[in-house]
């Protein structure tokens, strides 16, 4: 489990935190390592979770495309509430999100 770098880790929140070791974990049981590409950094739409600590982006170029959404599924089973959505661009990633107040 690591974090590419660049990626700008403040302001995480608190749901993320708790998910992170989770993800990487499913990441690890599928034999693949789990790298967080994205947290509060980057371009992301103006209402993305990624501007108040609910979004985190892993990387899946690594992973065999046949496991990603095993990835996904496993990750949204032992996670509910949480949104896993497969992306392809800007990269090819895993959003996660935790959707807090503004959403509920
Ligand atoms: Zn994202």
């Amino acid at each position: 489990m690591r974090i590419k770098p660049g990626v700008r880790v403040k302001g995480i929140g608190p749901e993320m935190l708790f998910a992170w070791p989770v993800i990487a974990k499913v990441y690890e049981e599928f034999g693949y390592e789990c790298v967080g590409t994205s947290i509060s950094d980057g371009r992301h739409s103006k209402n993305s979770g990624h501007h108040c600590g609910e979004s985190m982006d892993f990387r899946t170029r690594h992973v065999k495309p046949a496991d990603r959404p095993k990835i996904r599924r496993e990750c949204a089973r032992r996670l509910p509430g949480y949104i896993f959505k497969l992306k392809t661009k800007p990269a090819l990633h895993m959003h996660v999100r935790c959707p807090g107040r503004v959403l509920i």
